[in-house]
């Protein structure tokens, strides 16, 4: 599923292509063609992203939410639209661009209410500049379950997803397992820094890399991590390989129905039950 910096980057995109325009609005497969009738032919005003949510604000105030879940994708391009082949729940075009939309979680028009209703459900996004680490930190403190759950957790930090939990996790040496309760008000204000910056380089850089200048595949004369999920990182899909640091073999086991990764070395009290 993509982690919420690629979500921030799809807002700043459709934002470049349809903010400010009058936009046409169908739904070729037809599951929207409610939907999409509401918002044809509306001004498109702005965009913005909430952890893995997407919205379109429109000129009579609703919105178009999308979350992509496992099978959403885009694709865009410029006009003439391409005739729509297959499934595709959305079709959307400006004055000189087309935004195609297929298999999303959710696809569908809220009204202001509605709208605040999904933020008031979500926790803090660190991607945004309106975040309040200190909510997430009130919801973190008074938990027993692991912190790594609690980062996963969209209701606790919006848009944190596998690859970003374990690696923040990793970076400060800290077991995955530890409770929320243990975390301490200077730690986790670290946490979010840490989390924060490296989000927002996924943001610039469209993929996740989350190893320091030291251990990157130049300055340790290594090849580059090869995976589909691409990026350079310290224990994410890496089990059994060497610890970038310390050498030890990375662990995984599940937690929290996800897959977790860890360094039994670097982030000591991680075997404890
Ligand atoms: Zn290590």
């Amino acid at each position: 599923m993509p982690e919420g910096h690629t979500i921030h980057r799809l807002a700043a995109r459709h934002r470049a292509l349809f903010a400010g325009q009058t936009v046409r609005v169908a739904s070729p497969q037809g599951r929207f063609a409610a939907g999409a009738a509401l918002l044809d032919g509306r001004t498109l005003v702005d965009t913005e992203a909430y952890g893995k949510h997407l919205l379109h604000h429109f000129d009579d105030e609703s919105a178009l939410h999308i979350h992509l879940g496992l099978y959403g994708r885009f694709a865009d391009g410029e006009l003439p639209a391409p005739a729509p082949v297959g499934q595709v729940r959305l079709q959307l075009s400006g004055a000189r661009h087309w935004l195609e939309l297929r298999g999303p979680t959710a696809c569908e028009v809220l009204d202001p209410a509605l709208v605040a209703a999904l933020r008031a459900r979500l926790g803090q996004d660190p991607l945004r500049d309106d975040a309040r680490p200190r909510l997430a930190y009130d919801r973190v403190v008074a938990s027993g379950r692991p912190v790594f759950a609690l980062l996963l957790d969209q209701t606790v930090v919006a848009g944190c997803g596998l690859i970003y939990a374990n690696e923040v996790l990793f970076r400060a040496g800290l077991a995955p397992v530890t409770p929320g309760r243990e975390i301490g008000a200077r730690c986790w204000d670290e946490l979010w820094d840490d989390l924060r910056a490296l989000m927002k380089e996924g943001v610039a850089r469209g993929r996740i890399d989350t190893v320091h200048t030291a251990h990157t595949p130049e300055a340790m004369r290594r090849a580059p991590r090869v995976d589909r999920h691409g990026g350079e990182v310290y224990v994410y899909r890496r089990t059994g390989q060497p610890c970038l640091i310390c050498g030890t073999a990375v662990s995984r086991g599940p937690m929290a129905g996800r897959n977790l990764y860890w360094c039994p070395t670097c982030q000591p009290g991680s075997e404890r039950p």
